[in-house]
């Protein structure tokens, strides 16, 4: 790799605000690592779309949750990039909604291990290799958050909504542990976002069906959260680092 180009890893990369980000920054001249769980097509889709559009991209397969998949991975973006300049801890699950009585403890467990767990530890491998006290070159991490950390997500998914918190608290706390080594650290907190994690969580037309809830009266598009997530990760935001940015058309 043409060693002045800047590469970038994305956990959840495959599909939704993942893949948007992959795309812009594929656009912005990065060299995109796209991690997936269990998606290989939606994976290799991407990185075809990014090829024939002149950029380059990898695909990694890694489940967050597992320390062995999260090691491997960032072990495969050393030997194909070399380095690490950007890295964005996007991966994230819900499950079906239901109120916290009614919450069994396996489901507690996989939503808390993905979510934040994942998110550290991931934190932990990029932060090992960006750190200037660790022989890097200084990098920025972008969390991606929710704005259920602040509402709460009651009667559909607490767990998940503690669970982003975590990551909120996450930001502020590593974002001034690395600030002297060259590393920033920052957030996104999206609202309400068109993608197939509703599906996932039971609920498909969720989007559409709390648009009326919006200030702006539409969800957002993974596109539009992309957006933030490239800002904060350039130069443009030199002096932005343990701030997280809502991106929920007014909550
Ligand atoms: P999505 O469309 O469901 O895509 C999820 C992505 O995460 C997929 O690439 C999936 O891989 C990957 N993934 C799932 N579990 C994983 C694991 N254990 N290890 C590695 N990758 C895993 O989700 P999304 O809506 O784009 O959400 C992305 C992030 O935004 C999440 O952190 C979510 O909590 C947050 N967010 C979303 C919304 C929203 O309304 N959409 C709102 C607030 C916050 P496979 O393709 O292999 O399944």
């Amino acid at each position: 790799m043409n060693q002045s180009q800047k590469s970038i890893l994305v956990t959840g990369g495959s599909r939704g605000i993942g893949a948007a980000v992959c795309l812009l920054a594929a656009r912005r001249g990065y060299a995109v690592a796209i991690n997936y769980a269990s998606n290989k097509a939606a994976a290799d889709k991407l990185a075809t779309e990014i090829f024939a559009k002149g950029g380059r991209a990898i695909t990694v397969q890694g489940d967050v949750s597992k320390e062995a998949d999260v090691i491997s991975m960032f072990e495969a973006v050393d030997r194909e990039f070399g380095k690490l300049d950007a890295f964005v801890n996007n991966a994230g699950i819900v499950d079906q909604a239901s109120q916290v009585a009614d919450m069994p403890f396996e489901r507690l467990q996989n939503i808390i291990a993905v979510n934040l767990t994942g998110a550290i530890v991931c934190a932990r491998e990029a932060v090992r290799r960006m750190s200037t006290k660790r022989g890097g070159q200084g990098g920025t991490i972008v969390n991606v958050s929710s704005v259920a950390a602040v509402l709460g997500g009651s009667g559909q998914y607490v767990d998940y909504a503690a669970a982003k918190g975590g990551v909120d608290t996450l930001t502020i706390g590593l974002a001034r542990e690395v600030a002297e080594e060259g590393i920033r650290v920052n957030g996104v907190r999206p609202g309400i976002i068109d993608t197939e994690i509703h599906a996932s969580g039971g609920q498909p037309d969720r989007a559409r069906e709390l648009s009326h809830l919006i200030p702006v009266k539409r969800p957002g598009t993974a596109e539009e959260v992309a957006e933030a997530i490239l800002y904060l990760l350039s130069d443009s935001a030199s002096y932005v680092t343990g701030a997280t940015l809502d991106v929920t058309g007014g909550r």
